[in-house]
């Protein structure tokens, strides 16, 4: 198959950098267009880009020169690693002029009629497609992915809430660093610290879950019937959220039933041949003291949802620990994957 062409939108910054590094390579798409803001357009990506992460920048990205983060670009697809505000006003002219755009931006996820996609737990609202382009009048769309801590919950929470259903979730957050982006937190406010506010956060963990554990009726998603609360907090580690998690459900069960349903789950056929699906979705760990960000946020080239501590909870039915690697499978790889699910569905021309 001939490659398809795609941009990545914001490709500086933490998220952006991790697009051009998941991208190298990629069997299905070709990069050919690496955007910025006015402070890098023009410049050289090897240059003006401030590398962070352990793998090294793929030779393709070193020479390209940054483009103004306009429609117009030769790319069928746009990655966007905007931030929100940016994002609000920009995908929208991409959308319009027959851009296929995957957003990791909060900007738009929540809008009735644009799918916020994990292809593992709700490929089928991909259909809100249409229903988007029919009403905005766009040949091309916005398809999400959530906030990079909802990711891992909502994907430990799919088996648990088809099997038993969950009534009420209480949740906390570790989350890392990398996940404020680039230059992210100053190291005087984190080093030896813990900061229990991250802004806009929680509200964000309490209701994404719900629309991406929701049915489609029709034209619209009906939020799943899940109480959630949240906790946030940033912690000194780079790369991997770790979530706390307590559940009540429908109907009593114990810890061995709920790690049972975890580990058996697979993602729908169509989702399981896609490119960057992990081997294994959700992997759950025996040992008492792991699931640990160091140790375990590399699982499935950080495509796979790492639990442990499976256990009783004396005030809900179950709790369990939950590690997502936050610039992956929260971010840039559920973003690629969304994309491989819009591409074997034939949303993508
Ligand atoms: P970041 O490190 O601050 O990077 C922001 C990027 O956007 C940079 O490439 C920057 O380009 C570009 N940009 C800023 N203003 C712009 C403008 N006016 N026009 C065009 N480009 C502009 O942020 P990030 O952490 O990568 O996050 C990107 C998005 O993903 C955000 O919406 C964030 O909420 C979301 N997200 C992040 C994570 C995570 O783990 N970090 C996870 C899920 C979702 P220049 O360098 O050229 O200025």
């Amino acid at each position: 198959m001939n490659k398809l062409k795609v941009a990545v939108l914001g490709a500086t910054g933490a998220v952006g950098q991790r697009f051009v590094q998941l991208l190298d390579g990629h069997p299905w798409f070709e990069v050919t267009a690496l955007t910025g803001s006015d402070r890098t357009v023009g410049q050289v990506y090897g240059e003006a880009c401030r590398w962070v992460l352990n793998e090294p920048m793929p030779e393709y990205a070193r020479s390209m020169r940054i483009a103004p983060t306009e429609p117009g670009l030769d790319a069928v697809l746009a990655f966007s690693a905007l931030p929100s505000d940016q994002a609000k006003e920009i995908e929208p002219k991409f959308a319009q002029v027959g851009h296929g755009v995957c957003s990791n931006a909060s900007a738009y996820r929540m809008e009735p009629d644009v799918p916020l996609l994990i292809p593992e737990v709700n490929p089928d609202h991909t259909a809100l497609i249409r229903v988007q382009q029919r009403r905005r009048g766009w040949s091309g769309f916005i398809a999400t992915n959530p906030n990079c801590t909802s990711t891992g919950p909502t994907i430990a929470f799919r088996p648990l809430h088809d099997t038993f259903g969950v009534k009420r979730a209480f949740v906390a957050s570790m989350q890392a660093l990398s996940g404020a982006g680039y230059p992210g937190v100053a190291s005087l406010d984190t080093v030896d610290n813990v900061v229990p506010y991250i802004s806009g956060e929680e509200i964000k963990v309490e209701t994404e879950p719900r629309k991406m554990l929701g049915t489609l009726d029709g034209e619209t998603v009906v939020d799943a019937p899940i109480r959630l609360s949240a906790h946030t907090n940033r912690v000194t580690v780079i790369d991997g959220h770790m979530v706390c998690v307590s559940l009540e459900f429908d109907r009593a069960i114990g810890p061995a039933e709920a790690a049972q349903a975890m580990a058996d789950f697979q993602a729908p056929p169509i989702v399981q041949s896609l490119p960057s699906a992990p081997h294994c979705v959700i992997e759950v760990r025996p040992e008492p003291d792991r699931p640990q960000p160091r140790k375990d946020r590399g699982a499935g080239r950080g495509m796979t949802t790492v639990v442990g501590r499976v256990r009783a909870d004396p005030l809900f039915h179950v709790k369990f620990v939950v590690l997502s690697h936050n610039t992956i499978r929260g971010a840039a790889g559920g973003s690629i994957l969304n994309a491989e699910l819009l591409v074997a569905q034939g949303m993508v021309k």
